[in-house]
C-alpha cells in the first residue's frame, strides 16, 4: 500500500458518502475530512455578517477565514478562526444558500488549495465531496461515485433531521436535495459529475454495512493489482 493513500469520495447529497467514508476510514484507520463542511462553514459565515450577496466579501471570508476540521466520536467538529460552528452550519437555511456559495471559482480555489494541504499528511486519507476525484486530487488511489434515487436521498435526510430533533417534511427535503443537485451539477467551476475513472456505487438498496463492504472491497481489489 502506498505511504498516502487518497480514497476520493463523491456524489450527491443524501447518496451516504459521509456515512460510509466515516465507516471506511475508520476501518482503515484513516484520516476522514468532509469537504462540504468546510463550504458550509463559510456559507454559515457569509450568513452571519449579512454578506451573502456581495461577493468579494464571501470571497475574502473564504482565504481568510482558518478553517479547521476534527473528527471525535463519530463527529466532524468544525472551527472557523477557533469558534466551534459544527452545529450551526447543518442548518436548513445553510442548506438552501451553500450551493450558491460554492459556486463562486475563488472560493473553491480557497478551499481546494486547503483540501489539497489536508491531504498531506503521512496514512491514508478519505476526503468526500462533489469534485474530489476530479479536481482536488485527480491521481487519488481510488474514486468512488455514490447514486442514490432521489427518494430514497430524501428519505435518509428526512430522517437524520428527525433524529436531531428538527421536523422537515420530506418534500422540502426532496425539493432542497433537487435544488441543491441542479447548482452543484450545472455550476461551471468544477461540477459534480463522476471522474472517468471512478466506480460508481448504487446506495439505494444496500444497508450502511454493505455499502461500507463494496468500498472495502474496491480498496482491497486496488491494493492486490498494485
Ligand atoms: O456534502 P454536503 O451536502 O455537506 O455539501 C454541502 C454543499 O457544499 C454541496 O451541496 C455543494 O454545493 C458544496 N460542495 C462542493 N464541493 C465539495 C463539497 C461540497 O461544492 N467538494
Amino acid at each position: 500500500m502506498s505511504k498516502n493513500m487518497i480514497i476520493a469520495i463523491d456524489g450527491p447529497a443524501g447518496s451516504g458518502k459521509s456515512t460510509s467514508a466515516k465507516l471506511v476510514a475508520q476501518k482503515l484507520n484513516y484520516l476522514y475530512i468532509d469537504t462540504g463542511a468546510m463550504y458550509r462553514a463559510i456559507t454559515y459565515l457569509a450568513m452571519r455578517r449579512e454578506c451573502l450577496n456581495e461577493i468579494e466579501k464571501v470571497i475574502e471570508i473564504a482565504e481568510k477565514t482558518n478553517i479547521t476540521l476534527k473528527f471525535e466520536n463519530g463527529i466532524t467538529l468544525v472551527f472557523a478562526d477557533g469558534e466551534d460552528v459544527t452545529e450551526a452550519i447543518r442548518s436548513i437555511n445553510v442548506n438552501k444558500n451553500v450551493s450558491f456559495v460554492s459556486k463562486i471559482k475563488e472560493v473553491r480555489a480557497a478551499l481546494v488549495k486547503k483540501q489539497q494541504e489536508m491531504g498531506q499528511v503521512t496514512g491514508g486519507v478519505v476526503m468526500e465531496g462533489r469534485d474530489i476525484g476530479t479536481v482536488v486530487f485527480p491521481d487519488a488511489d481510488i474514486k468512488i461515485f455514490l447514486t442514490a434515487t432521489i427518494d430514497r436521498r430524501a428519505e435518509r435526510r428526512a430522517k437524520e433531521y428527525e433524529a436531531g430533533g428538527t421536523h422537515v417534511s420530506f418534500d422540502e427535503v426532496k425539493n432542497n436535495l433537487l435544488n441543491r443537485d441542479i447548482i452543484d451539477s450545472s455550476r461551471k467551476e468544477s461540477p459534480l459529475k463522476q471522474a472517468e475513472d471512478a466506480t460508481v456505487v448504487d446506495t439505494s438498496k444496500v444497508s450502511i454495512a454493505e455499502q461500507v463492504e463494496l468500498i472495502l472491497d474496491i480498496v482491497k481489489k486496488k491494493n492486490k493489482t498494485k
